[in-house]
């Protein structure tokens, strides 16, 4: 099979020796079409692998790994690592649970993020070599999985940028209105076709463990709730209480539902802007035992960092501010722009001048579906802290 070759510069041939998988124009030459696969050489003209080519997007190449097997066509490369993404995941997670089965780059698949409801899968593509080559991701998802159905959700404004269609659309088996999936021993509604991202927070499995390990008699607090994930378990875990905030009224009635469906009592709703319920709260006095905040990415570029951080601080700041004695805060940032020091950063601002000490307990990633790409910082981009409020004397 022969592709389009791309010779990096002298200087991005050093950067892709310490394993960096990103280039932009100005770092290659060469001619391919929008979306195509291509080699990838040296200054000396050495093979580094394969990557992914847009022409409109300002990273012109994404390496799919480090000297991926070349040889074969393009459909049987991008089949293989569909197949390799899938054979990675762990075979505990149940049936009827929910998982991601691919992880974009970390999965040499730049672009494309495969998510799997219970026999449902949802597909997000975002790069134009992924669209290219979907029918064939498509089938092999078929033929190892047989879900009922795949859809894709491609409602996404970064598609527009790679010149693809924003639509939402069935792209194989029937029309799967809603899916129940089951996780930590609870049985969530998610709904492919209209819910948030593909339809669940499933990077958030892990942390929602631990808040269910830590609410036993806390009167809790949730805020960016969606459909209750945190709530939902820190009642299930014997929290007295739980109010739920969200800005979605349709997330916070499933949250509801699925509370009476388990029997769980103590789950109190709010649609409102999570900063603005802070305000109310700390107006009103009210405290709680344990505190979860889990915001949408305040720093969705580089430009939109400082002014990202400057509302974390803020929001854990008023959250800090709300936390009883001995209370605990699992505060949370999913932006790829604010890492592990800068995250720390916000929450010792945050907690400075306040009237207790603040310790630091855990941290905690997305699940091991989620992996990350370890020459790729920013594919390490949840980052959850649990924190606990210290009195002099308790
Ligand atoms: N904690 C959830 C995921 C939260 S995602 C889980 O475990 O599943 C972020 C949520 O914040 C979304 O549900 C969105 O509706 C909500 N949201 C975004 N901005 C908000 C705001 N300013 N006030 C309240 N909710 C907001």
């Amino acid at each position: 099979m022969v592709r389009p070759v791309f010779r990096l510069s002298a200087n991005a041939t050093k950067l892709a020796r310490k394993g960096h998988p990103w280039f932009y124009a100005d770092d290659c030459a060469g001619e391919a079409e929008h979306g195509a696969l291509v080699e990838v050489e040296g200054v000396q003209g050495h093979p580094l692998g394969v990557a992914c080519h847009s022409r409109t997007s300002k990273i012109r190449l994404r390496m799919c790994g480090v000297r991926a097997a070349v040889g074969e066509d393009d459909a049987g490369f991008v089949r293989a690592l569909v197949g390799a993404s899938l054979a990675r995941r762990d075979a505990a997670v149940p049936p009827e649970g929910a998982e991601r089965l691919v992880h974009g780059e970390a999965d040499g698949l730049p672009g494309l993020v495969v998510d799997r409801y219970a026999d449902v899968l949802v597909v997000q593509a975002t790069h134009p070599t992924i669209e290219r080559n979907l029918d064939v991701v498509v089938a092999e998802l078929v033929r190892l999985r047989a879900p009922r159905m795949v859809l894709a959700r491609h409602d996404l404004a970064v598609r527009a940028r790679e010149g693809l269609p924003e639509e939402v659309r069935l792209l194989h088996g029937e029309r799967v209105e809603s899916v129940e999936i089951l996780e930590h021993g609870l049985r969530h509604r998610v709904d492919p076709w209209r819910g948030q991202k593909t339809g669940w927070y499933l990077d958030q499995a892990p942390a929602r463990a631990r808040v269910r390990a830590l609410a036993k008699g806390r009167r809790a607090l949730d805020l960016f709730a969606y459909q209750g994930g945190f709530a939902l378990n820190a009642l299930a875990g014997g929290a007295f209480s739980c109010l739920a905030v969200d800005q979605s009224q349709a997330a916070l009635d499933l949250a509801a539902e699925t509370a009476r469906r388990h029997g769980l009592q103590g789950l109190a709703t709010r649609r409102e802007n999570a900063f603005a319920a802070l305000r109310g709260l700390r107006d009103s006095g009210a405290s709680f035992d344990l505190i979860v905040v889990d915001p949408p990415a305040f720093a969705k570029s580089r430009a939109e960092r400082a002014g990202g951080i400057r509302g974390y601080r803020d929001l854990n700041h008023l959250a800090l501010r709300a936390l009883a004695p001995g209370g605990f805060l699992v505060t949370c940032s999913c932006s790829h722009h604010v890492g592990w020091p800068d995250f720390e950063a916000v929450l010792r601002q945050a907690a400075a001048e306040l009237p207790f000490k603040v310790v630091l307990r855990e941290r905690i990633m997305a699940g091991p579906d989620h992996p990350a790409w370890i020459s790729l910082p920013e594919s390490e981009y949840l980052k959850v802290l649990v924190a606990q409020r210290m009195d002099p004397r308790p």
